[in-house]
């Protein structure tokens, strides 16, 4: 008997998008093959944990059977690319979620599609592939020196924080709400290694702007400019951002466009990032129709005791017929609900236990949490069975300091790859061992910055207890209308530092 190997399978799935037939199939297939429940993950995509290996191929094929792929959801590739999940009927909305589809379709890998199909779909020999040198005309040979992730947002609602992606672009909006153009921004990503200071996570910077109908030629542009300048020496640091900090803006830009861009080069336009959306709650789509979005706690779907949030979108979805949308915050969208059903959609929630945003606090609904600790080998600590905790201890504090509306942002990740942005948070809480966490604070409520460690190796018991007297001193001090990394920001870390007695 061989060992009992078990696996995660990620799913790409561009924009986070999925037909109500799709997502009763990935509901299906998690029920069948994988440990019964769905991961929703920052990306937009859905992870499926614990499957064995025997079952491997067969949900794989389950999963192509429904028209979601896959492929390039993980390697040296282009990942999946994430756009504002919001099914609002404005023109850039709808633009962005178009180009988002057609960047992932192409920038996938070709050539790899023979072997995945023979693999993973029916076991048989696929159409020989083109010789090797017309194989990846845009990865090439050895594909890239590391991952690629590409995100689309909105000037004033940055979901996806863009400044994050390797390769993100910012739609500007005429005077009309039309989109006329995108600022391409480089460069940003979140990773860093213990022990290895010449890696850290970094924003991506403002490159230069493009119109609608060239932002596929300039992904493809940066992904070649990325293949050929990345570092394929030392992995640690073959990410495209080590490219954007070790060059500069001003000689990445003149690479850029001497070398890759195929069309003019044009100076970024006055864009400001100025908002961000979780996208809870009934909203009108704008064509007669509504979406729902639900809060997911660390985006895990799953029945435990009277929560029931599995059953209760299998049934919300079977009865009212909804699409279905996965946000960059690990939460779901019910999208194209029809007036008439609304009544049904909220009586089953209350059926299914399904809390609705409303009732939840401001710090769950802006937390997030890696899978971490039991089902991703990189964790070092826990990540998504732990942070349940720690906004359980920060919900009385900010309540009884008043603080309960303020929307402060506390993401956790359980190693310092930093898959749920843990450095752009308000509070951010990264893995060190143990049950002990690096705290990071004063980052942006809008993703435009980093924060900055506030104390090493605190014991999980101890980071509300250190953050109290921030917090209260925010509410003293606080300017009118100031958001809570701001005044981290504005006072200064030596000041936090006392405050929270950290050394
Ligand atoms: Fe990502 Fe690290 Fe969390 Fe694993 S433990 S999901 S690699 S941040």
């Amino acid at each position: 008997v061989g060992k009992a190997y078990m696996f995660m399978i990620r799913l790409k799935l561009p924009g986070g998008v999925l037909t109500p037939h799709q997502y009763l199939e990935m509901d299906r297939l998690c029920g069948q093959y994988a440990n019964g429940t769905l991961r929703f993950t920052t990306r937009q995509s859905i992870q499926f944990h614990g499957i064995l290996k025997g079952d491997f191929k067969t949900i794989i094929g389950g999963i192509n059977d429904a028209l979601v792929s896959t492929l390039g959801a993980c390697g040296d590739v282009n990942r999946n690319v994430v756009a504002c999940p919001a099914p609002l009927k404005d023109p850039a909305r709808k633009q962005m979620q178009e180009l988002a589809l057609a960047v992932a379709a192409h920038l996938a890998p070709r050539a790899g599609g023979h072997a995945y199909h023979e693999m993973w779909v029916n076991g048989e020999k696929q159409a020989a592939p083109a010789g090797p040198k017309d194989a990846e005309p845009i990865y090439g040979p050895t594909y890239l020196p590391r991952k690629f992730k590409v995100g689309f947002a909105l000037p004033d609602d940055n979901c996806t924080d863009i400044l994050a992606q390797c390769l993100g672009f910012l739609c500007v909006r005429g005077a009309d709400g039309q989109p006329v153009g995108y600022n391409l921004y480089a460069g940003g990503g979140q990773g860093q290694t213990n022990s290895k200071p010449d890696t850290y996570p970094l924003l991506a910077q403002p490159v230069c702007f493009v119109h609608p109908e060239e932002v596929v030629a300039a992904s493809e542009a940066i992904i070649k400019l990325f293949r050929d300048h990345g570092n394929r020496a030392d992995r640690k640091r073959a990410r495209l951002k080590y490219v954007m900090k070790d060059w500069g803006l001003e000689k990445f830009r003149e690479v850029f466009a001497r070398d890759y861009l195929k069309t003019p080069f044009r100076p970024v336009v006055d864009a400001p990032i100025t908002g961000l959306d979780l996208h809870l709650g009934w909203q009108s789509q704008g064509d007669g129709k509504w979406f729902l979005g639900l809060s997911v706690e660390n985006g895990r779907v799953k029945d435990e005791g009277n929560f029931r949030l599995r059953a209760g979108l299998r049934e919300i979805v079977t009865r009212v017929g909804c699409s279905v949308r996965v946000s960059t915050q690990q939460d779901v969208l019910l999208c194209d609900i029809a007036t008439a059903d609304r009544p049904t959609v909220d009586s089953l929630l209350s059926e299914y236990g399904i809390p609705r945003p409303e009732g939840l606090s401001q710090v769950q609904k802006w937390s997030m949490a890696c899978p971490a600790t039991p089902t991703c080998p990189l964790a070092i600590t826990e990540s998504e069975r732990s942070m349940p905790a720690v906004v359980d201890q920060l919900e009385p504090i900010l309540s009884e300091l008043g603080l309960e509306q303020e929307p402060i942002s506390v993401r956790m990740t359980g190693c310092p790859n930093g898959c749920a942005r843990p450095y752009q948070s308000e509070v951010g809480l990264v893995g060190r061992g143990g049950t002990k966490y690096t705290l990071y604070i004063g980052g942006d409520s809008y993703g435009r910055r980093m924060n900055v460690e506030l104390q090493d190796s605190v014991p999980i018991e101890q980071i509300a207890p250190k953050l109290k007297p921030i917090f209260a001193a925010f509410r003293d001090e606080r300017m009118p209308g100031e958001l809570f990394g701001d005044y981290c920001e504005r006072v200064g870390l030596e000041k936090l530092k006392a405050l929270a007695g950290a050394k």
